[in-house]
């Protein structure tokens, strides 16, 4: 047997070990089990996510609202929590509009961006008086037809394609030609449009980033969000209701990784703000958050089927796999594979005395939850834990892919 592993990522605050294994709020990894009654399970800790946006609350200016984005987890006992906690919602797609309304939250705190949206969704949205986060000049025209056949005025916001980008961001989505928002200099014509039509206008979203660990990347972006927005509203001469500036606060999931310093974000955006001109007296301004959230508010369990040694390398095989987390699998979004947080959940305080690969159950070579990763010596039965599992796992996995089904889920 090779005697070097891999490291595995940090598992995050608030998980507790009880009777030997791993615990959320209490309740142990049997019990979880149990109540949801199989595995593979996804388990989301109400408490967890509402402590997280206490504390960012806490963090930030009071001026600052806060807005979920739904695709990081739009499980229905998860999004109602989160409407509780946050001032808006964020979605990018009819669907979740149907997922917002299905959990009875009023589309007024709901702004809609995404490319490709559909005439029947944006009509939708318009009917329903969610902000649409318009995407091109296309679409705004789209938009303004569709409201007047529909006797409506429309809440209408520009997404900006900014000239610029969050430094040491996982996923880019400014700087430079892209398929999201209006190219910056094109903006004030269409505010100007927007406005000229009687819509309601409802301001700018720039969106500069995802992932960011490092604060200071967060706050070169915000200046220059802030800086961009100002000389549109200027050159259009219009006002500006709301600004969402955007999120791009990451969560630690690799060996290494630390967590973003949101203090150092909040003090930096205090100075800005008192420093604001008065074009943005009167301006709501948010930050879209989706697995700063709840990334790591989710675990994600998964029993041992098999056990078994191949050329000296020791395989536990579960019931799960990347048809629930895919990131985990390291096939979203990375160009080197490297290790989440994942742990032995029923022998969570046991000695890391064997060096095993975890894969799932797919026919794949692609499905690998962990590679050489230090765990207790672990039996069929056993039940594996890979963390950060509340954001982009269920809601962005293949689930159909080799007819294995949806995981269960849970929030306590
Ligand atoms: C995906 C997305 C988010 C959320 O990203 P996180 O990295 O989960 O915080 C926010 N805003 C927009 C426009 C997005 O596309």
């Amino acid at each position: 047997m090779s005697d070097t592993g891999k490291p595995v990522g940090p598992i995050p605050t608030g998980y507790e070990t009880r009777d030997g294994e791993l615990a959320v709020d209490g309740q142990t990894t049997s019990q979880l089990v149990e109540r949801a009654g199989r595995t593979p399970l996804f388990v989301y800790s109400s408490a967890m996510m509402s402590r997280r946006v206490a504390d960012l609350r806490a963090a930030m200016p009071e001026r600052l609202k806060i807005n979920y984005a739904i695709k990081a987890n739009s499980f229905a006992p998860v999004l109602k929590h989160m409407a509780g906690l946050v001032d808006g919602l964020d979605i990018a797609s009819g669907g979740e509009l149907d997922m917002v309304r299905a959990a009875g939250i009023d589309c007024a705190r709901v702004s809609f961006a995404g490319p490709g949206k559909r005439d029947s969704e944006l009509g939708n949205a318009i009917r329903h008086g969610a902000t649409l986060n318009l995407e091109s000049e296309g679409e705004a025209e789209r938009a303004l037809a569709i409201a007047e056949q529909l006797g409506t005025t429309p809440r209408l916001a520009i997404r900006v394609n900014p000239d610029f980008e969050l430094k040491g961001s996982g996923m880019k989505m400014g700087g430079g030609a892209k398929p999201f928002g209006v190219d910056a200099e094109r903006v004030p014509a269409l505010a100007r449009r927007i406005v000229d039509a009687g819509a309601e206008w409802r301001g700018l979203h720039i969106f500069t980033g995802s992932q960011a660990l490092d604060a200071d990347a967060v706050i070169d972006a915000q200046a220059n969000v802030l800086d961009l927005a100002q000389r549109i509203v200027e050159k259009a001469g219009v006002s500006l209701p709301k600004l969402n500036m955007g999120g791009g606060l990451g969560i630690p999931y690799f060996p290494g990784d630390t967590p973003i310093d949101a203090q150092r974000i909040g003090a930096a955006l205090d100075e800005r703000f008192a420093a604001r001109s008065d074009t943005m007296a009167d301006t709501d301004f948010f930050i879209e958050l989706g697995r700063y959230l709840v990334g790591e508010a989710g675990v994600y369990l998964t029993r041992i089927v098999d056990r078994k040694i191949s050329h000296g390398e020791t395989y536990l095989i579960t019931d799960g796999g990347l048809h629930h987390q895919l990131a985990a699998s390291g096939n979203f979004g990375t160009v080197v594979r490297r290790n989440y947080p994942v742990a032995i959940a029923t022998r969570f305080d046991e000695e890391k005395a064997e060096i095993a690969n975890v894969v799932g159950c797919l026919c794949t070579p692609l499905d690998r939850l962990a590679d050489k990763a230090h765990l207790p010596p672990a039996e069929v039965g056993d039940i594996v834990a890979v963390f950060c599992a509340g954001a982009y796992g269920a809601s962005a996995s293949p689930s159909a892919f080799l007819g294995q089904g949806p995981a269960a889920e849970i929030m306590v």
